[in-house]
């Protein structure tokens, strides 16, 4: 038996009820034991996108699933909510993530837990907290509620690790005007040798390159805790620090019980 922590999002439809039903397939599934779930939390739009109403809320599970059978189960949840709305494209009813596993590490094709993104997304880790606030995050060494606390500072310390110079002035200035007051953004050549230990993100090959030159600060030596591959997200490399910040700075508000 292990204890495991789902990732629940939705903006489509009538997404109490999507996450009812889902916490329902879910409770009587022979390889599910026990399930609870958190209080559903909203997250305030910000920006152009406004307007879109996102829901998320976390289930604690005990199961003796293994993690790739128990990822099936979710897809499996996943697609019977879809079939259900007739949805093909585009937002989802229901999005069902494995973030913890106990705190096994798992790294194959279909499956990385923790979820690689769970540790700098606020409306991951506030209904992780509202079920346990001590659950340990094995690959930040930090619980959930330690990592909570260390998105919450204003302003947020950034630091850029880029090859190019141009790069890292150019991404460094529309950071901060986008985001002023919510972060502070330093960048640095990523073979110039300097302070690590004051900012809350690293983004470490902001130019999303796979080859980083001889004598330039190597990933696995920057501290575990603060440390973003941006090599590792999807889009260019604006877009992509541009979500973490947005994932890390709008707090979710509880706004009901399932
Ligand atoms: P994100 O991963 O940023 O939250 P998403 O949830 O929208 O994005 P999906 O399209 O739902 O992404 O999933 C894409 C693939 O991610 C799935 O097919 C699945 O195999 C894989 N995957 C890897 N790790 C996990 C995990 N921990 N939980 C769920 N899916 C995972
Ligand atoms: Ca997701
Ligand atoms: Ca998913």
């Amino acid at each position: 038996m292990e204890t495991a922590y789902i990732g629940v999002g939705g903006n489509l439809g009538d997404v109490m009820e999507s996450f009812r039903r889902a916490r329902d397939l879910l409770s009587e599934h022979a390889g599910i034991s026990s399930l609870t779930s958190s209080r559903v939390f909203s997250t305030s739009p910000v920006g152009q996108n406004a307007g879109t109403g996102y829901l998320n809320a976390a289930f604690e599970i005990t199961t003796s699933l293994g993690p790739l059978d128990l990822l099936d189960v979710l897809i499996q949840v996943e697609q019977a909510m879809q079939r259900r709305r007739h949805v093909h494209w585009g937002p989802r009813t229901i999005d069902l993530d494995l973030v913890f596993y106990g705190e096994r590490l798992i790294q194959e094709a279909r499956l990385n837990v923790p979820h690689p993104a769970a540790w700098y997304r606020r409306f991951v880790l506030d209904p992780v907290a509202d079920l346990n606030s001590n659950v340990y995050h094995p690959t930040k060494e930090m619980t959930v509620m330690d990592l909570r606390q260390m998105l919450s500072r204003r302003p947020l310390r950034w630091l850029l690790l880029a090859n190019d110079e141009r790069i890292g002035t150019n991404l460094s200035e529309h950071l901060s005007e986008e985001f002023s007051g919510l972060i502070d953004v330093t960048w640095r050549r990523i073979d110039e040798p300097g302070e690590t230990s004051s900012f809350e993100f690293i983004a470490w090959n902001i130019e999303q390159k796979l080859k980083v030159r001889e004598g330039a600060v190597r990933f696995d030596d920057l501290p575990i805790a603060s440390r973003l591959d941006v090599s590792l997200l999807t889009g260019d490399a604006y877009t992509a620090i541009a979500d973490v910040i947005k994932a890390a700075t709008d707090e979710p508000v509880v706004v009901d019980e399932l």
